[in-house]
């Protein structure tokens, strides 16, 4: 792609404001501005006209077919494709697409998680067109950004919830900009994810069995050189990935992603990707398709990318950095410090809104980051502890530090801080991003939430997030609307809020197991290290009240989520698990066998004609090796009894804890014997490519 090509390119395969500007009437676009801006109720013919429009460029882009596309429970995408071409009377054929067929759409749901909510009986469900988000081009298919329920209007998908957040956070933020005189059209989150991945040779993926069922290697003993020498990150970009990186750019611009910077991470063959933020709904669907492409075109260059969070022991694994705001259909991002004293003091309690919610509903962010491959990264010293806290920096730390004492909130400052007359310095971005440890960090206008697992959808921390700072911001609108002195109440407020709060903030060193002592002795913060621990606190009575009275989730909604995310846990796991009894005993018992044989048979080869000789490097492999093969058939034997065992339990909270007590213990001292037998053997007779093939191959 030429660089004259790129403003042409850009956003060419969406239906995007522009588009829409041009092709319908003033009225048209009006009223469909309303329903994207303001939630206004569509008007039917005006989904006539936009299906006829969407269609007709669909058509002249070259799309033959039309999609409701839509992100299930299971966390990837899903579609089901349909054709424009409808029959005409004359038996020739006609290019149709109606305002209904934008609309709704009714896939057969029965195939798809729904965790009790349909009876299987009840197979249908419907799709309903989100027109704040854009319809675009893939593949030859328009694709149309849905929401997708069953029939009694039970979220099926992760789209309606964060819908519905982002609507509670929007009513309860304009409370607040009303009490400080600000009447604004609507107040909408933001969202940046910055998206990490690996790239592996093809040829080598599909020679590992794990890689391919499991996205993550199960066995393999580490190469001489990791990623001790950070040599990696922010180094040159090999020739072979950067033009991956041409390529997935390319693509993700047609589609309106702009795909901002790309560099090298920490670890051999990881890299890193962050679009320019947009809403939180467009930023999810267009993370969900950045994922997809990323694969597509990966493979298209004889690579594979890995999302799985933990592909390699040992190595880094890979997440995602959930850059949120706040802003104004003004385009004012509440999260940045004002030029005022009044806006300052609006935008502390925009801040506390977050810290309070955060340390509220500590267990639901973490939980909605919580799956089986994100368990391995957390606590692990390579991503944020399990543990949840902010970090704020030490320039705003002091100010609330002087708030809260009714001190100056500098040596040289004399006055005391008071809300509404002391003015705050403007804090430069380098002093507040500077804590790589902390999970929730202040980056000078807006949160970072570290804690994602690279192929999390970025939907599930997003409602979460939303509902919450909604929840804060309501029980202030609801003190702020009644006071008699507004600037005293909100100084108040302000000065309780931190108070209450100040166990959550915390700006060292995430990663020591000092901090884990305090945070959980001296502090009282949760510390839910598995997804075993952490998930069933989605139907804590203080989750469900806060979830419920913002309309984000039903009471039957938060009982199917919590099902589905647990039996996705055990699942994974469980594949796991059997594809390391199928790898040990079709492959690993054998070569490691085989290895014996030739060591025994050379041994006493050598020693028919030379019986003098000690052949201590064969004794000392094959004895070491049997003992091996030994221990590796009983740990195998007894990982899969305990797999068969599962069978036995009823209750998904019960099967997650075993899975997380026995199996996954079991599958560790498996894999320590594996990898343990991997060194000791020839290359020639091992059966996988080992760590450094894998690593190192893509250059
Ligand atoms: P860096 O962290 O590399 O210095 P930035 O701070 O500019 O880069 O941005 C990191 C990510 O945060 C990007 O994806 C960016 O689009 C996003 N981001 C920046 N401002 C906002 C905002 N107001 N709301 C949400 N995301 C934002
Ligand atoms: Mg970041």
């Amino acid at each position: 792609m030429t660089q004259q090509n790129i403003p042409e390119m850009y956003g060419s395969l969406v239906f995007d404001d522009k588009v829409m500007r041009a092709r319908l009437s003033v009225d048209e676009y009006n009223s469909l501005r309303k329903t994207i801006d303001e939630n206004a109720k569509l008007d039917p013919k005006i989904a006539d006209a936009v299906a006829n429009e969407m269609r007709e460029w669909a058509v002249e882009k070259g799309a033959t077919h039309f999609t409701h596309w839509f992100q299930p429970l299971t966390g990837v995408t899903a579609e089901k494709h349909d054709s424009f071409i409808s029959p005409s009377p004359d038996g020739g054929v006609i290019m149709e697409f109606s305002g209904k067929e934008l609309i709704k759409g009714e896939p057969d749901a029965s195939s798809f998680p729904s965790g009790g909510l349909r009876a299987t009986f009840e197979a249908r469900g419907y799709t309903a067109w989100d027109p704040t988000s854009y319809a675009f081009i893939k593949d030859h298919t328009l694709c149309i950004p849905t929401a997708f329920c069953s029939y009694s209007g039970d979220a099926l998908d992760k789209k309606t919830p964060l819908l519905r957040s982002m609507q509670a956070l929007n009513v309860q933020a304009k409370r607040i900009l009303k009490l400080f005189g600000k009447e604004v059209k609507y107040v909408r989150t933001s969202v940046g994810p910055e998206q990490e991945y690996f790239l592996v040779d093809k040829e080598m993926f599909e020679k590992r069995p794990d890689l391919v069922y499991t996205g993550r290697t199960l066995f393999g003993a580490m190469p001489p050189k990791g990623q001790e020498l950070d040599d990696h990150y922010f180094g040159v970009i090999k020739p072979r990935v950067s033009a991956f990186m041409e390529d997935l750019n390319d693509e993700l611009w047609k589609l309106g992603i702009l795909a901002k910077t790309e560099h090298n991470e920490v670890a051999p063959a990881q890299h890193e990707m962050a679009p320019i933020f947009s809403t939180t709904n467009v930023a999810t669907d267009n993370n969900q398709l950045t994922m997809e492409i990323m694969q597509k075109v990966a493979r298209k260059h004889g690579m594979v990318c890995l999302l799985h969070e933990k592909p390699f022991k040992g190595v880094n694994g890979s997440g995602k950095h959930n850059n949120w705001s706040m802003a104004t259909d003004t385009g004012v991002n509440l999260l940045s410090p004002g030029d005022t004293p009044s806006e300052n003091a609006q935008f502390l309690l925009f801040l506390c809104s977050v810290v309070q919610a955060v340390d509220d509903y500590q267990d639901l962010l973490r939980l909605s980051v919580a799956t089986a491959g994100n368990d391995h990264r957390l606590g692990a010293n390579e991503a944020p502890p399990a543990i949840i806290s902010v970090f704020l920096g030490d320039e705003l730390s002091a100010i609330l530090d002087a708030i809260k004492n009714d001190k100056p909130y500098h040596d040289k400052e004399k006055e005391v801080m008071k809300l509404g007359v002391s003015s705050l310095p403007r804090f430069s971005k380098d002093t507040t991003d500077r804590n790589r440890t902390s999970p929730f960090a202040f980056t000078g206008n807006k949160f970072e939430f570290r804690s994602l697992g690279s192929s999390n959808s970025i939907a599930c921390c997003n409602i979460m997030l939303n509902a919450a700072v909604a929840e804060s911001l309501k029980q202030y609108a609801d003190r702020l609307e009644k006071a008699k002195n507004f600037e005293d109440e909100l100084h108040d407020l302000i000065k309780e809020t931190i108070t209450a709060h100040e166990r959550i903030l915390f700006n060292g060193n995430g990663y020591t197991d000092e901090w884990v002592k305090e945070a959980t002795v001296v502090r009282g913060l949760s510390n839910l290290k598995t997804t075993a621990d952490a998930m069933p606190h989605l139907l804590d009575e203080k989750n469900k009240e806060m979830l419920m009275a913002h309309k984000v989730f039903s009471e039957s909604e938060l009982n199917s989520r919590c099902e589905i995310m647990l039996e996705n846990y055990c699942k994974t796991i469980n594949i796991e698990g059997l594809t390391m009894v199928d790898m040990v005993r079709k492959n690993y018992l054998p070569a490691i066998e085989g290895y014996v044989y030739s060591l025994a048979k050379s041994m006493s080869t050598v020693k028919s004609v030379s019986p003098n000789v000690k052949c201590a490097y064969e004794q000392k492999t094959l004895e070491r090796l049997s003992y091996l093969a030994d221990e590796i058939l009983d740990k195998v034997d007894a990982l899969e009894v305990a797999l068969e065992a599962l069978k036995d339990y009823d209750n998904i909270i019960k099967t997650s804890e075993v899975i997380r007590d026995d199996v996954l213990p079991k599958m560790e001292s498996l894999r320590d014997s594996v990898d343990e037998a991997e060194t000791l053997s020839s290359e020639k007779c091992w059966p996988f490519p080992s760590y450094g093939k894998l690593l190192f191959s893509v250059y």
